[in-house]
This record gives structure tokens, sequence and C-alpha cells, in this order.
């Protein structure tokens, strides 16, 4: 009865681990989770207000399918000054959330034997929207020791005429790492001798630590500007994930094609919420500023204790609010008789045991890992990681 395409899609690896977590809430248990991908910080007031108005002043009908001039015109100023990239208006798509704009690229771009390249680890929704199109994922490995970054010899390896796109995702989820600016110099390089288009999405650009800076590898040069499409939004930013925002910008015919496929699904993104962003984007900008912050202070504690755990360890991150701790050397280990042995079975023992929620590196195409967010309190990451600790402390070392 379903569609081929339907069937082609699974359902996410994290949702079983999440399911389970959720119930155990639900039946009153108190689990803490580290599973979660959005600030816990709440919307800024002025956004909050800028909504209530656009509301109080009706608007609140369809506006043009890609988002009105005046939000248009704030990301392009907003490109501007933070990226330093130039666009016009028909170099903007805004969509309802990044993922939107990202699933709109795929459409456009992406079509039956297309190859698009994609680093591992990579961000859960990557390979699924490449696949849908009929289009073939091609995971190239990154190593904790390159800082998860692309090598540009390896990407070079894995290019056919075939390939048509790589997607980056600088600063990353999961790994949290950063791309530097030699090394996207070597990869643009590679997009314009190898004609293939970089989708560059850089959502958590604004979460940086440790003086890293976040570059736009559009803003190389006007070449490369015109083979990448740069997507970013409001939900890491400006704790916006609720309202669903985010945008694209690229060369005019690809926005023009995003724009048609997205007049045909979901038109314009909510009237209201676009209000809330041309307000969240011209607006004070110190919030961002503040929950980086504090951000910085729960990643450097986490991180810190996760590194004192037997069988752990963990590189710093210096990017967007996950850590990423390699936990290869527990795998082995026994429990009343069970063997952990991959990333879901730990996942799954640490919300038995611990009554904790990690997210498998299995999720993000390396199973050797985990996943925490840090975007929790300061309170539950110490709870959290006590917890397990205390539980990982109770394995038989096999042999
Ligand atoms: N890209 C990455 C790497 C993300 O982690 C997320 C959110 N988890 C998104 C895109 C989607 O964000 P949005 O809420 O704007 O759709």
């Amino acid at each position: 009865m379903l569609s081929d395409r339907a069937k082609k899609i699974k359902p996410s690896p994290t949702l079983a681990i999440d399911a389970k977590a959720k119930s155990m809430k639900a039946s009153g248990i108190d689990v803490i989770s580290f599973g979660v991908g959005e600030p816990d910080f709440d919307t800024p007031e002025n956004i909050k207000e800028a909504a209530s108005k656009a509301m109080k002043d009706g608007f609140t009908k369809y506006t043009a399918v890609g988002g009105i001039d005046a939000l248009k015109n704030s990301i392009i100023e907003k490109l501007r000054q933070d990226n330093g990239l130039s666009y016009k208006r028909e170099n903007i798509i805004a969509s309802s959330g990044a993922k939107h704009s990202l699933y709109n690229i795929a459409q456009v771009l992406y079509g039956p034997g297309d190859e698009v390249i994609i680093p591992s680890p990579y961000w859960v929704s990557y390979p699924d929207q490449v696949i849908l199109n009929d289009a073939v994922p091609v995971f190239v490995k990154t190593y904790e020791t390159d800082l998860f970054r692309l090598r540009p010899e390896a990407l070079e390896g894995r290019l056919t005429k075939r390939t048509k796109a790589l997607i980056l995702n600088s600063p990353s989820n999961p790994t949290g790492m950063i791309y530097d600016k030699k090394t996207l110099e070597k990869i643009a390089d590679l997009a314009l001798r190898h004609n293939f288009y970089i989708v560059s999405d850089e959502i958590y650009e604004k979460l940086v630590y440790d003086g890293s800076e976040h570059i736009s590898i559009a803003s190389l040069s006007e070449e490369v500007k015109n083979k990448t499409i740069v997507v970013n939004g409001l939900s890491k930013s400006h704790a916006m994930t609720g309202w669903r925002i985010g945008y694209a910008a690229g060369p005019a015919e690809i926005i023009k094609a995003m724009t048609n496929i997205q007049s045909q699904s979901t038109s314009n993104p909510n009237s209201i919420t676009q209000k809330a962003a041309i307000e969240a984007l011209t607006g004070p900008q110190n919030f961002t500023g503040i929950m980086c912050e504090e951000f910085d202070k729960r990643r450097r504690y986490l991180v810190k204790e996760l590194n004192t755990i037997d069988g752990i360890s963990c590189t710093m991150p210096v990017g967007a609010f996950y850590a990423f701790p390699n936990t290869s050397r527990i795998y082995g280990r026994i429990i009343k008789g069970k063997t952990i042995s991959s990333s879901s079975d730990l996942a799954l023992y640490l919300l038995e045991e611990a009554k904790v929620a990690v997210v498998p590196g299995s999720a993000f195409g390396d199973d050797n890992y985990i996943r925490l967010s840090y975007a929790t309190s300061f309170d539950d990451i110490k709870r959290g990681v006590e917890r397990i600790k205390e539980a990982l402390n109770r394995l038989e070392i096999a042999g």
C-alpha cells in the first residue's frame, strides 16, 4: 500500500530510546535527559512581544511563499554583517525551520543516482533527505584525531561524475567541532574543480567557545559562494525551536526552485513567526552571548567530569551544545551476564540502570561514541554524570 519512497525511510534510531525515556518519565521516574537538541532557555521577551504585536495587528494571513521582504532584508543584513556575504532578495528563502530549508534543497538538487557526500558522524536527517530523493548518500568517515574535520584527500578520493553535493555542518552536531579556514579552502577548491555544490548548515554558528571563529565557506570567494547554499535559522541562536523558522541563501535559480517546492507543500512560514524573526535578527543580540556563556560553563564541567570516568574519553568540543565522548573502551564489559557491545546497548543500559538518557553514536553513523547535550540545567548535568559514573563502575571487565 505504501509507496517505495515511504518504505525507504527508516524510523529515527534515536526514537526507541527517546520513547522509552518519555514513558519512564510519564510513569514518574526521574529520568535525566542529555538527549535534547534544543536550548533550555526561553525565547527572549522582545521576540515574543514582536509576535504578540503581529497578532494584535492582524498579521495573520498568508504571506509571500519564501517570506516577506522585510524578513528577507533582515536575513540579507545578517549574512552581510556576520558572514561577509552579499545577497539580494532573489537569493533568499525563509522556511519552516532550517530542516525544512535542507529538505527543499534536497528536493531541488538531488535526483536518482546522484551522489551526495556526507561526512560522518553526521546529523541524523541528512542521509534520509538524500534517500527520499532516490539519490545516494556517500559517507566519508572523519576522525577524532582530525577534530572530526573531513580530510580533503579523503573527499577527493570519493568524488565521481555523479557527485552532486557535499553537506557540511560547522559547528557540528553531534561532534561539536568547527572547520578551520585552511580545510574549508581545500574543500572549496575541490568543489570548484569538480563542480559540486556545498550545502553549508551553519545553524550552530553563534554557539562557539574558546575564542573559536565560525567561517562560512561561502565567504571564501564569489565563485565558492555561487556553488554554496548556506542554511541557517533561529532555533538555536535565539532559542526559537518551536517557532519553526529557518532560511537558506544561494544561487537565485536554486532558491527559486526551492520556493516553488515550498509553494506546493507548506506555503509561507508562519506569518507571526516571521515578524518575531525580524525582531530576533535586528533587535538586541545580547541574549545569545549570555546563553553561550552559560553553555560554556556547562561544557567545561561536563567534559571534565566525563574524562574522569573509566572507559570514557572526550575531546573538548568548541561549538554547538554537545559532548561526543568515545565510549568504545566500555564495549565488552559485562553486567548481570549481559555484554555491552554497542552504543545502543550502552544507551539502553544508562537509561535503565542510571535513569539517564543519551543518544547512541550509531544514530549519527559512529558506534564508538554517544552524544550528550549540555543544553540542560547545570544541576541535571551534575546529577546525570554522577549517575553515569556510578552505573559504569558497576560493569565487570571481561577476561
Ligand atoms: N541542522 C542541524 C545540524 C541541527 O542540529 C538541527 C536541529 N536539531 C537542524 C538543522 C534543524 O533546525 P530547525 O529547528 O531550524 O529546523
